[in-house]
């Protein structure tokens, strides 16, 4: 997919002007991946007035940044490894096209991750990641919000909250335990009865008995839009680009080396490397093994006229979301736990629309984009923010389902690590070295 918010023309003078800014000038901080994570840690760096350049193969917010849902769900504390969830598997993988998919010849090769996924629902871990995930969303709130002022995109804000649906009284109990736990933390909700829906969503299906308001709930405009408009306010504060595959990386006690594609290299006295669900790939080469795997998700982008949808819409028990955005109606979710290589299988979105349309029995189906992206995701649910084993590097990956709403506060962690202060956060339940 390709930006539409730079004319080509615009895109390659920009180009050109970072690249000259790049020869200009030593490398202090290299960024390998220019997603929602790498620009946001960009930009913070900037502000802090240290020279950055970001590399990425394709351009900035152009994968998996580019299609998600839009949510800033600073409510969504809950791991995704506990009990309720591993009670659901069975039901689930029977259903070739529904909420979780693992294909069987992919199923050797994802044993160890799903081991230790399992082990994570386990009451003293979950605890912990979950103590540790309510944390990172109080930062991650007030980052954003500071993020979206200083970059001048706070009008990409949507305050509508969300709208979470049962289609049974069992389901809805199901659910409580966790909207218990998030009450520990202080998030707001409501329960609301069949009737009260159609406030909140009318031309809803009766099949829906009850739902969840949470008016914390927050949208953007669109993902990749608010992606290179933060970019674009780092580039106005000197981050520089350079659009190029890295090959490898290496590091030592005077800085670090990316290798590109092409056989070049660049040195910079710092690397960062937020290259979302490719970034085990080039830990490996500086002795991090990192069980990262990559929880594909689908969806299809409708126009904006297929249905007047309020706020986003939660259907969890399929494993699927609504969002209004302001370039279209985003319908999917879902995860395939199929790695970084099999190609798409796009009967996945297909069969979210068309239960979508029994969802919203007045929706238009027609004209839609569809997409798939790679969850970066860790057994624990929680990302990796901290020092690699080798000197002068550091992570920021495995985001998972989150990445867009934890980006400014693991900006935020990095920045303060990369300039030596004390980050917020005790940043343990993060560390790369924890498996
Ligand atoms: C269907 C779906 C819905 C989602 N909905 C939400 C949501 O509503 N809210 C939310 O918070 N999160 C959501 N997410 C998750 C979120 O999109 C991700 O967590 C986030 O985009 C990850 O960002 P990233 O910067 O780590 O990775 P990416 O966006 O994937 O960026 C990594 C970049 O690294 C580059 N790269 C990798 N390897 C190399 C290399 N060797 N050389 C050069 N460049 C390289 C890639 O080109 C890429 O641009 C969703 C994800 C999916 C799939």
């Amino acid at each position: 997919m390709r930006g539409n918010s730079k004319s080509p023309q615009e895109e390659r003078r920009s180009a050109a002007a970072s690249s000259s800014r790049r020869e200009r000038r030593e490398e202090d901080i290299a960024i390998i991946g220019g997603g929602i994570i790498g620009i946001c840690a960009a930009t913070l760096l900037c502000e802090a007035g240290r020279s950055v350049t970001v590399f990425d193969r394709t351009g900035i917010c152009e994968e998996t940044s580019s299609g998600n849902a839009a949510a800033f769900a600073f409510s969504d504390v809950l791991p995704m490894a506990h009990k309720g969830m591993v009670k659901q598997l069975p039901k689930w993988l029977a259903d070739p096209l529904g909420p979780l998919a693992i294909p069987p010849a992919y199923l050797p090769k994802l044993l160890p991750w799903l081991i230790r996924f399992w082990r994570a629902g386990a009451a003293g871990h979950y605890e912990a990641s979950l103590a540790a995930q309510a944390g990172m969303m109080k930062l991650a709130e007030a980052e954003w919000m500071g993020l979206l002022d200083r970059s001048g995109t706070r009008p990409m804000l949507r305050e509508e909250g969300s709208l979470e649906l049962y289609e049974s009284e069992a389901e809805f109990r199901a659910s409580l335990p966790g909207w218990a736990e998030r009450e520990r933390f202080g998030i707001d909700f409501r329960h609301v009865e069949s009737g009260q829906m159609a406030a909140l969503q009318p031309g809803l299906a009766p099949r829906f008995v009850k739902g969840t308001f949470v008016p914390g709930w927050k949208t953007v405009a669109d993902p990749k839009l608010l992606g290179k408009a933060v970019w674009a306010h780092a580039e106005r504060l000197g981050a520089a680009f350079e659009q190029a595959r890295v090959e490898r990386v290496e590091a030592g006690a005077n800085g670090a080396t990316i290798v590109l594609a092409d056989g070049s290299r660049r040195t910079a006295k710092k690397l960062l490397i937020a290259a979302g669900a490719w970034s085990h790939l080039l830990a490996r080469n500086l002795g991090d093994r990192i069980p990262l795997e990559a929880e594909r998700g689908y969806n299809t982008t409708l126009p904006v006229s297929a249905f007047d949808v309020k706020r986003q819409l939660i259907f969890s028990g399929h494993g699927f979301v609504i969002t209004p955005l302001e370039t279209g109606l985003r319908i999917g979710g879902a995860v395939e736990l199929a790695g970084i290589e099999r190609p798409p299988n796009f009967a996945r979105s297909k069969a979210m629309l068309e239960k979508a349309k029994r969802f919203l029995p007045g929706l238009d189906p027609c004209g839609g984009r569809e997409w798939m992206g790679f969850r970066p995701s860790l057994p624990d649910s929680l990302p990796v923010i901290g020092r690699a084993k080798a000197p002068n590097v550091f992570y920021a990956f495995g985001h998972g389902h989150l990445g867009l709403t934890q980006a400014a506060a693991t900006a935020r962690l990095i920045r303060d690590l990369v300039l030596g202060q004390t980050p917020p956060l005790d940043l343990n339940p993060f560390r790369a070295r924890r498996f």
